[in-house]
C-alpha cells in the first residue's frame, strides 16, 4: 500500500517544497498538499494555537488540521539550522512540539531534525531518517535525495529569474521587466507570508494590477546578499534577519527603485528587529519611500488597500513634481 504523506502549505513549504515532494516521491509515496490557505482552514488554526504565536504558525496549524484525516503521516520536521551558525526561530525549532500540543488526533509526525550545524555525516544521516518512513534501502535514499536536490536548485532558478510560488505552483509571470516605465518596489517579508495569497492578503497581485514591478529577494544573488550581510558589525545569527539586512544594505546601494514595503507577521520576535533597522536603513538618505504592512488575522483587506494606494500615489508625487517630498511623506 502506497504510504501517504501530508505536506503542510507553511512556514519552510515555499522555500523547500520541491525538494521534500521529489524526495519521497522518488521513494514511492504519495504526497497530499493541504489546500491553499482560506478563511476556513485560518480559523482552524487560530482557534488551535496559543494566542501569542505568530501569525504564520496559526496558519501552519490550519494546514496540519486540513491534512490530519487523509494521510499516513505529516511532514513537519524539526528545523534548527539550514545554514552553519544560524538558527532560523524558535518556533521553527519547537514546531513539532507545538503542533503535537495543540491539535488533537494527529497521526504520526516526520518530525526528524534538520541541523546544519551539525557535520556533514549527521546530515547525510538525517536524510537516511528521513528516507526511513518509506523505505530502509540506503541507495535509494541516496539516489532520491540527489535528485530531489536538483528539483530544488532548478526551483530557485526559476525565482531568481523572477518567476515566483503561489499556492505552491511557479507562475509564469516575470516580475521584474526592466520596463524604464514602470514602478519598481522591493517586497520584503517571509517567503511564507508574500507567497500566501491570504497570508499576505494578495500584495503581489495587488502590486501588479497598480502596474508596478516587483522586486523579492530570492531574485538578489544570495552570495551578493551575504557579503552586504557580513559588513555588519555584528553576525546576525537569525537566517531570514541576514537575508532581510543583508537585501537593505544592497537596496540602500543600489537604489534603482522607488520604494520598498515590508511585509511583517504579527506576532514575530525578529520581524519586530528587523522591520524596524529595514526602515531606518531605508531612509538613512530619505532616498527610498518605506512602507511597513504588519498583518494579522484581524487585518481587513479595505486597510490594507487604503495605505497601498496612498503609498503608491506618494510615489507617483515625488516621482512627477515633488523629487524633494520626504520618503516617508
Ligand atoms: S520568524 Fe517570525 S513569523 Fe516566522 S515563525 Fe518565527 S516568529 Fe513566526
Amino acid at each position: 500500500m502506497t504510504i501517504k504523506i501530508g505536506i503542510p502549505r507553511g512556514l519552510w513549504f515555499y522555500d523547500y517544497y520541491p525538494l521534500w515532494k521529489t524526495f519521497y516521491e522518488e521513494l514511492g509515496a504519495e504526497i497530499i498538499i493541504s489546500n491553499p490557505t482560506n478563511k476556513n482552514l485560518l480559523d482552524k488554526g487560530v482557534k488551535n494555537t496559543v494566542d501569542e504565536a505568530c501569525l504564520p504558525v496559526k496558519i501552519f496549524n490550519g494546514h496540519v488540521i486540513d491534512l490530519k484525516d487523509r494521510v499516513d503521516y505529516i511532514f513537519v520536521p524539526k528545523m534548527m539550522s539550514v545554514y552553519k551558525d544560524e538558527y532560523i526561530c524558535p518556533k521553527f525549532c519547537g514546531l513539532p512540539e507545538m503542533v503535537e500540543h495543540s491539535i488533537p488526533n494527529l497521526p504520526p509526525l516526520i518530525d526528524t531534525e534538520i541541523n546544519f550545524n551539525q557535520s556533514r555525516k549527521h546530515i547525510m544521516k538525517t536524510v537516511y531518517e528521513f528516507g526511513s518512513y518509506v523505505t530502509k534501502n540506503p541507495i535509494k535514499i541516496r539516489k532520491a535525495y540527489s535528485k530531489a536536490l536538483q528539483a530544488y536548485e532548478e526551483y530557485k532558478d526559476k525565482i531568481s529569474q523572477g518567476r515566483f510560488p503561489i499556492d505552491g505552483e511557479l507562475t509564469s509571470k516575470q516580475l521584474m521587466l526592466n520596463n524604464k516605465n514602470k514602478k519598481k518596489i522591493a517586497l520584503l517579508g517571509h517567503t511564507y507570508q508574500l507567497y500566501d495569497r491570504m497570508g499576505s492578503m494578495d500584495i503581489m497581485k495587488k502590486l501588479q494590477d497598480y502596474g508596478v514591478e516587483i522586486l523579492i529577494p530570492e531574485m538578489i544573488n544570495m552570495d551578493v546578499i551575504n557579503e552586504k550581510a557580513a559588513t555588519l558589525e555584528k553576525k546576525m545569527f537569525w537566517s531570514y534577519g541576514r537575508k532581510a539586512l543583508g537585501t537593505a544594505i544592497y537596496l540602500k546601494e543600489n537604489s534603482d527603485i522607488d520604494g520598498a514595503i515590508y511585509v511583517s507577521a504579527f506576532g514575530c520576535g525578529i520581524d519586530s528587529i528587523i522591520g524596524d533597522l529595514f526602515e531606518r536603513w531605508t531612509r538613512k538618505d530619505g532616498d527610498i519611500p518605506f512602507l511597513l504592512l504588519t498583518i494579522d488575522e484581524h487585518t481587513g483587506e479595505a486597510g490594507v488597500n487604503t495605505r497601498l494606494e496612498a503609498f503608491i500615489d506618494m510615489i507617483d508625487w515625488r516621482k512627477r513634481d515633488e523629487g524633494n517630498l520626504p520618503a516617508h511623506g
